[in-house]
C-alpha cells in the first residue's frame, strides 16, 4: 500500500476551490492536546470561537457550529425551520443549488426550483427579479422558504443576497432567507444580518482555511421562532439544546475540540489581516486569474461580470477538449489538483480555486501550471495568460510585509 506521506519533491498545488491549503498556523494550533470537553478550559475556547464568529458572519445572534461537513448544515437549516411538504422555492444556480434542491426533495419538501433555460443559470447569478414575480404569485403564502446559494462553487458565480432580501420584501412576502455561502464565508463579503438572511450555512474548508469537518448555521430571531414551530424530524441538528449549552461555551455532544483550536486561529488571522482586506486580496486575485483566461483566448465561465466570484475561477474548454484530461495531465506533470467540472458541465470546464491562503505568488504558480498543462494538451493558446496576470499584479502591488493598524 502507498504510504499517506508519500508525496512528490516541493509542495502539492491544492488549487480546488476547497478544501483550501491549511496554513501552518492553523495545523500547529490543531495539534494542541485535545481536552476535557466539559471542563473550564474548554469553556473559554467555545466561548471564543462562538463569539468570534459572529464577527465573521456580521451578526449579532447565535451561529450553531456542527461537527460535520457543510452539507450536515444544509440539512440543519432546512429541517429546523420547515415542515413536511413545505414548499420552497430554490434558485439554480449551479451543481451545489441542484444537491441542496435534492436533498429538499428527499427530506420530503416541495422545492420549487426556479431559473433560467438549459445552462444558461449555471453561467449567471440568482436572478432576484424572477424570485419577486414569483412570490408576487403566491397571494396565500404558501411557499416557506426562499434557498440560494451566495457564492456557487460549481460556476464561479456570486450572486447579490442583499437583492434578493429586496425581491422578497417587495413582494411583502414573509417567507424565510437561507443562504449557502459556504465557499463565499470569509472570502466574499457577506453580512448576515444587514442582509437580512434568517439562516446562513457554511463550512469550514473554504475561505476558513480550515480541514473539512466543521459548518455552521447562523440565524436571524425569525429562524429561531419558526424552530419551534418546525415538525421535520431532527435530533442532532436540532438547535435549542445547543443553543442554550453554547450560552456558557459547551455543546450537548462532544464538539470537534481540535478543529475549534483552528477556528479561533483562523479567526485570529482574518481579524489581523482585516475582513476589507481579506476581501480585496480575493477580488485582485480573481481578477488578475481572469486576466490569464482572456488572454489565452478561453471563456470564463461566469458571463456576467457583475457577479464574478472572487473565489475561483471557471475556465471552459474549447468545442473538443476533454477538461478532466486536462485536469489530469496537470496532475500528474505539475502536482497540482484543479476543480472539476460537475453536473451539467463536466468535462466542459475546470476551475482554478483562489481562495484562503492564497497570494500573488501562488496563484502565480497556479496559473502557470494551468499554461503549461493547457499547451500540453495541445489546447491553442491566444497569448501568454501568465505574462497578463503578471502585468496586473505587478502594476497593483501591495506591500504584503504592512501590517493594518
Ligand atoms: C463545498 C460546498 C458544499 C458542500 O459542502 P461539504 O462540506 O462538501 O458537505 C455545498 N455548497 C457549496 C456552495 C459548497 O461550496
Amino acid at each position: 500500500m502507498q504510504s499517506l506521506n508519500f508525496h512528490p519533491a516541493g509542495r502539492h498545488f491544492l488549487q480546488i476551490p476547497g478544501p483550501s491549503p491549511v496554513p501552518d498556523r492553523l495545523l500547529r494550533a490543531m495539534s494542541y492536546p485535545t481536552i476535557d470537553h466539559r471542563g473550564p478550559e474548554f469553556g473559554a475556547l467555545g466561548r471564543r470561537v462562538l463569539s468570534g464568529i459572529r464577527g465573521i458572519f456580521k451578526t449579532e445572534h447565535p451561529v450553531v457550529i456542527y461537527p460535520a461537513s457543510g452539507t450536515g448544515a444544509w440539512e440543519a437549516a432546512l429541517v429546523n425551520t420547515l415542515s413536511a411538504c413545505d414548499h420552497v422555492l430554490m434558485f439554480e444556480t449551479g451543481h451545489f443549488a441542484t444537491l441542496w434542491q435534492k436533498m429538499a426533495l428527499r427530506l420530503g419538501l416541495q422545492p420549487e426550483f426556479l431559473g433560467l433555460p438549459g445552462t444558461e443559470g449555471w453561467r449567471r447569478g440568482v436572478q432576484a427579479d424572477m424570485i419577486e414575480e414569483r412570490l408576487r404569485a403566491d397571494a396565500q403564502h404558501s411557499i416557506k422558504a426562499v434557498c440560494v446559494v451566495h457564492n456557487e462553487t460549481s460556476t464561479g458565480v456570486t450572486s447579490d443576497i442583499a437583492g434578493v432580501r429586496r425581491a422578497i420584501d417587495a413582494a411583502r412576502h414573509p417567507a424565510l432567507l437561507i443562504v449557502d455561502t459556504i465557499s463565499g464565508l470569509a472570502s466574499a463579503d457577506y453580512r448576515h444580518d444587514e442582509w437580512g438572511v434568517d439562516v446562513t450555512v457554511s463550512g469550514s474548508q473554504k475561505g476558513l482555511m480550515l480541514p473539512p469537518g466543521i459548518s455552521f448555521n447562523a440565524l436571524s430571531p425569525r429562524a429561531l421562532e419558526a424552530s419551534k414551530n418546525s415538525k421535520l424530524p431532527k435530533s442532532f441538528w436540532e438547535w435549542d439544546e445547543i443553543v442554550e449549552m453554547n450560552q456558557t461555551g459547551y455543546w450537548p455532544y462532544t464538539p470537534n475540540t481540535n478543529l475549534l483550536y483552528a477556528l479561533a486561529e483562523s479567526i485570529d488571522m482574518l481579524m489581523e489581516e482585516g475582513l476589507p482586506q481579506v476581501f480585496a486580496r480575493h477580488d485582485r486575485l480573481g481578477e488578475a486569474c481572469r486576466r490569464a483566461v482572456r488572454a489565452w483566448g478561453l471563456e470564463i465561465q461566469c458571463a456576467d461580470p457583475a457577479v464574478y466570484s472572487p473565489v475561483l475561477t471557471g475556465v471552459m474548454m474549447p468545442a473538443g477538449v476533454d477538461a478532466d484530461a486536462v485536469r489530469q495531465l496537470i496532475y500528474k506533470n505539475f502536482n497540482m489538483s484543479l476543480g472539476a467540472g460537475l453536473g451539467k458541465v463536466k468535462g466542459k470546464m475546470f476551475r482554478i480555486g483562489h481562495l484562503g491562503d492564497c497570494n500573488d505568488l501562488t496563484l502565480m504558480a497556479a496559473l502557470a501550471g494551468c499554461e503549461m498543462g493547457l499547451k500540453l494538451a495541445g489546447v491553442r493558446l491566444r497569448e501568454s495568460g501568465t505574462a497578463a496576470a503578471m502585468d496586473y499584479l505587478g502594476a497593483t502591488a501591495a506591500d504584503s510585509t504592512r501590517r493594518p493598524g
